[in-house]
């Protein structure tokens, strides 16, 4: 009898569905950054409609930080797009200070310049990304500007997965400007390479530190690499059975409202400031 039951609970445990990982895409410094290359307002337009595409492709809605002072007259429809096809333009300052060198007047003037930057486009709930990840190297910095984003009612989108996929946009433009087509492509299988490690490494101290999977939130660049690359990234996702969710639910798990012990200069990932 009890072996029946041992079995009968064996099958019932392999059948218990195992919760599916989930991940939201962010993409930051919108409208494009270069990197190592010169390109044409309809090369760069080309680009940013490719990262679309491929978002559209996989069925996934974004966020994407915009530097306000960076957009120029030809971005403007390529927001437009990007909003229409049901993305959320947020607030990634206006020209991008680091809080680690910049006072903290300047660096709120530059939030505000960059909000009305990107008035046109945004929806009803603020959200801001700070540059570089650094939230302030010490208390009185961090928290006078959390508390300058709580007052204007800007929500900070912080990330779980980064993965330094600026540090490849160089490398990467440098080849495709040379023509190295064979170099272009083994900085991309190096790119795709990292972002899995990271992605692994980054679930494992969720895992560990909040002892479960949590809801999380990817980092990428609105680059050429990505452009290229994205769309290989978000297959390689589906395929380990990850589920694509909206930054918006991504930040109704309770791990982004954990008090954060990290206190310092580095950009570093929500779960290592827990
Ligand atoms: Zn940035």
């Amino acid at each position: 009898m009890h072996f029946f039951i041992a079995i009968t609970l064996t099958i019932l445990a392999a059948m218990a569905p195992i919760p599916q990982k989930k991940v939201a895409i962010t993409i930051d410094d919108l409208p494009f950054l270069w990197g190592n290359i010169y390109l044409t307002p309809e090369q760069e337009s080309q680009a940013f409609r490719k990262v679309m595409a491929a978002l559209k492709k996989h069925d996934v809605q974004a966020f994407g930080f915009v530097n306000g002072s960076r957009i120029k007259a030809y971005h403007r429809e390529l927001l437009d797009e990007f909003v229409t096809a049901g993305h959320v333009i947020g607030n990634h300052t206006s020209t991008h200070p680091d809080l680690n060198t910049t006072t903290v007047d300047w660096y709120e003037k530059d939030i505000a310049s960059g909000q009305a930057e990107i008035a046109p486009w945004v929806g009803e709930t603020k959200y801001f990304r700070y540059p570089y990840l650094h939230e302030g190297p010490t208390e009185t910095k961090r928290s006078a500007i959390a508390d300058y984003l709580s007052k204007n009612n800007l929500v900070s989108v912080l990330v779980t997965i980064d993965n330094d996929d600026w540090l490849y946009k160089g490398e990467y433009g440098q080849a495709v400007k040379l023509h190295h087509k064979s170099q272009a492509d083994s900085i991309g299988a190096v790119y795709l390479g990292h972002m899995r490690e990271r992605t692994a490494y980054f679930d494992s101290v969720s895992m560990a530190k909040v002892g479960r999977s949590v809801n999380h939130i990817l980092l990428i660049h609105m680059t050429l690499l990505n452009a290229d690359y994205l769309d290989s990234l978000l297959t390689w996702y589906t395929n380990q059975g990850w589920q694509f969710i909206s930054p918006k639910e991504a930040l109704a798990d309770s791990v982004y409202r954990l008090p954060q012990k990290y206190l310092g200069p580095n950009g570093i990932s929500a779960l290592l400031r827990i």
